[in-house]
């Protein structure tokens, strides 16, 4: 279960919870909350970082050489490059 962070819109009105953030867990499957459950102020969902795995980036030529690997490309030939 996604755990999803809110905010109140205005955090002179909102109450201790929200006016500093909450977390909150939620099936996927559940309108996004609007309001906070507490003094019904209206609250904004925060997009974390928390909780998505990392985007991993694509190694290019370089990042490999620069990690130590000898890249090998095949070319047309059938025969392998060092690059
Ligand atoms: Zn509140």
């Amino acid at each position: 279960m996604p755990t999803y962070s809110y905010t109140a819109e205005d955090p002179e009105k909102g109450c201790a919870s929200c006016r500093r953030g909450f977390d909150l867990r939620r099936p996927m499957d559940r309108a996004p909350l609007t309001h906070c459950p507490l003094c019904k102020q209206p609250v904004t969902k925060l997009v974390t970082g928390f909780n998505t795995p990392k985007l991993t980036k694509p190694l290019s030529v370089s990042d490999a050489k620069a990690a130590g690997f000898t890249i090998l490309e095949k070319r047309s030939d059938g025969n392998y490059e060092r690059l």
